[in-house]
């Protein structure tokens, strides 16, 4: 029982960018265009199904009541189940969770996955908080959201701020109010609980995947071709080593700490021994001269850029200057929709994020139906089917764009929009 009565709630926060829903809707738009979606689908697919806004109360460690405000978007399910991250945050906005949930739709869809799209998120600072609070918050979301939640019904995954620990106490408090051990109700589990193995390279695996696929479309070898990823973390520093060990030299990464630079390449094998031995932060590293403005990674001279950070980094003030003829999107919206144009006319070819970084999401479909299965599969067997479907993706993609004459990115909306408008004409509505 708590022992003072206070009640803090965060303060919602601005969005101080470029709009995400906004940003998503202006690309289904085109793609609902060319594929002359009529006006019922167009307003199904438009809207999310669900939006679950709930409040938690956790007592804090010093004994007060601490209010949070919690969101769960659905934004459909025609294709199956809801996948989706969530996210704990400060900045966590209802706006971006129902882009990111609509954005989940069309991820599952683009790789032909089973699932419809969902997102969540709470608006807190986990940094700032102890495990034991952040236990509680979670096993409090989960309470809150039994009824949405469930292996059938909607899978959360971890986004930022949440990893596999929280997946742990979600899995367990779900699994307590079920009554049954229910590992298939969330992904991104720790591997001695129903984790996946291959999950945490899967996505800058699908990175390097796709920069090959595309890199083989520009008539360009991998062992003459130069890159830039932005970010170091799970995205980033996967995608560097896999394409390093491609033999694609890689002359820029960053962090937070700042963007390096080694004309005759960077070994990726340092940079990841340093980050590891240096509180995850590239920071000193002294294979690469640090880059005075980080900035400029954006629009260095290489061939490959790889966003693999944050949202919003290509924009229409930076657009023009890019270099590189190839953009692969490791990051989710790397890109603001006022850019695109400008990149289009430059004729620079562009994997979008719900295709480059879908392999993320194909290998926890995979960690899910392990444990629907009961059984786990090897390395190998994830792999080849991963990079099986990433590739499959990417040519029906790539086709849509040459048939259609347009940029991948709106192909890639094009072939989701399609395949989950299909599926709604089969079920049907009310
Ligand atoms: P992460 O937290 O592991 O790594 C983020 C990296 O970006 C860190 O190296 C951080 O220092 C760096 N960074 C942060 N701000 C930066 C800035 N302004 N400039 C340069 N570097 C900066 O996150 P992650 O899981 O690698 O995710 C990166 C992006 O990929 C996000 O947009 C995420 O939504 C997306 N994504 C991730 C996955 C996944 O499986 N992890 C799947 C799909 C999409």
């Amino acid at each position: 029982m708590a022992t003072a009565t206070a009640v803090y709630k965060e303060p919602a926060p601005k969005l101080d960018r470029e709009n995400p829903l906004e940003s998503m809707m202006s690309r289904f738009d085109s793609a609902a265009d060319i594929l002359g979606l009529d006006d019922e689908t167009y307003e199904v697919l438009k809207a999310a199904d669900k939006q679950v806004i709930v409040h938690i109360p956790v007592t804090m460690d010093n004994g007060k009541v601490r209010v949070f405000e919690g969101y769960r978007v659905i934004h459909n399910t025609i294709l199956g189940p809801s996948k989706g991250g969530i996210r704990y945050d400060q900045h966590v906005h209802l706006d971006e969770v129902k882009a990111l949930a609509a954005w989940m739709t069309w991820k599952c869809a683009v790789v032909d996955i089973p699932y419809g799209g969902a997102k969540g998120g709470i608006i807190c600072n986990p940094l700032e908080m102890s495990a034991g609070e952040v236990e509680r918050l979670t096993r409090a979301y989960t309470v809150a959201l039994k009824d949405v939640f469930g292996p059938d019904r909607d899978i959360p995954a971890p986004d930022m701020g949440t990893g596999p620990r929280e997946m742990a106490w979600l899995m367990d408090e779900f699994s307590k109010t079920v009554g049954m051990t229910s590992p298939a109700v969330v992904t991104g589990k720790p591997l001695v609980m129903g984790g996946s193995l291959g999950r945490t390279e899967a996505t800058g695996r699908g990175v390097m995947t796709s920069t090959l696929a595309a890199l083989a479309k520009l008539n360009m070898q991998p062992e003459n071709t130069s890159v830039a990823v932005q970010g170091f973390g799970n995205v980033g520093s996967w995608a560097a080593k896999l394409l390093f060990d491609k033999g694609l030299k890689i002359k820029a990464v960053s962090d937070i700490s700042g963007a390096y630079w080694n004309a005759d390449g960077i070994n990726i094998d340092e940079a990841l021994a340093y980050k590891n031995a240096h509180n995850g932060r590239l920071e000193g590293f002294s294979g690469a001269t640090l880059m005075p403005d980080p900035s400029e990674l954006l629009i260095c001279d290489v061939d490959v850029l790889v966003p693999a950070a944050v949202e919003d980094v290509i924009t229409e003030h930076n657009a023009a200057d890019i270099k590189a003829k190839l953009i692969v999107e490791g990051a989710n919206g790397p890109t603001s929709a006022s850019a695109d144009p400008i990149i289009n006319d430059k004729g620079i070819l562009v994997v979008p994020d719900i295709l480059a970084n879908s392999g993320g999401v194909t290998v926890s479909y995979f960690e899910w139906v392990q444990n629907k299965q009961g059984f786990k599969w090897s390395l190998d067997m994830v792999t080849e089917r991963a990079d099986r479907i990433m590739t499959d993706a990417f040519n029906k993609v790539y086709d849509t764009s040459q048939k259609y004459k347009i940029p991948m990115r709106i192909a890639a909306y094009v072939v989701a929009i399609d395949k989950v408008a299909q599926t709604y004409k089969y079920r049907g509505g009310f």
